[in-house]
């Protein structure tokens, strides 16, 4: 840890609010650099790169400023070297002044660590109070890979429970019925179509299996 610094857990860390995030993002329209923009942000800004990713988070309090630090490991190469990334946020005027990622060149206009943290961060503000203690100053899930972790099982990658969204079958009728009468069979998404032929296909795909067969040992 450095100097000034103490452990992150869940009860010292300062609040970042949606309306902060907003704030922040609107009053920095180069964060989002053309590289970012759209897909990487929205990947990047997701509860399952974020919340594996993090780790080692420490943090140090000046008057009204409070300075977070984490590491960020790398989404794909996990046993590469993690990026090191500050967020200042101005407590009493509940503003986030600055997120910074130390390792990357380009991480002027944003990049996708910084994204990472701030939304990791927020999403630990939204938590419910808990009454037991959980500290931030540990390794990442992700770069545990390879090392703590050697095996990872269904069970656990289909822990998280999938988002629901509200059904919108209207839509896929219509498609599936166009594709009918254009005789489209090889679209990547009507193999999901149980009266599509190649069923079979979606039943063996490795993410049906994960879904239908995560608790068991396998
Ligand atoms: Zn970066």
């Amino acid at each position: 840890m450095e100097g000034g610094f103490v452990k992150a857990d869940n009860t010292n860390l300062p609040r970042v609010s949606a309306l902060m995030i907003g704030k922040f993002f609107a009053a920095n329209p180069d964060f989002c650099s053309a590289e970012l923009r759209n897909v990487k942000t929205l990947i990047s800004g997701r509860e399952s790169y974020g919340d594996d990713a993090i780790g080692y988070v420490q943090l140090r309090r000046e008057q009204s400023t409070c300075i977070v630090k984490c590491t960020v490991c790398p989404e794909h190469r996990v046993r590469c070297k993690a990026y090191a990334a500050t967020l200042v946020v101005n407590e009493e005027e509940e503003v986030v002044t600055s997120v910074k990622c130390h390792d990357c060149p380009a991480s002027e206009g944003g990049c996708k660590h910084a994204v990472a943290f701030l939304m990791w961060l927020h999403r630990r503000s939204e938590e419910p109070p808990c009454t037991s203690i959980e500290c931030y100053w540990r390794k990442s899930n992700l770069s545990k890979v390879g090392t703590s972790i050697k095996i990872l099982t269904a069970r656990d990658m289909a822990k998280r429970k999938p988002k629901e969204f509200e059904e919108e079958p209207q839509l896929m009728i219509e498609f599936v019925e166009e594709c009918k009468k254009r005789k489209i069979n090889t679209c990547q998404i009507l193999k999901h179509e149980t009266e599509y032929p190649g069923g079979l296909g979606t039943v063996l795909s490795m993410h049906s299996l994960i879904i239908n067969h995560c608790d068991e040992n396998c």
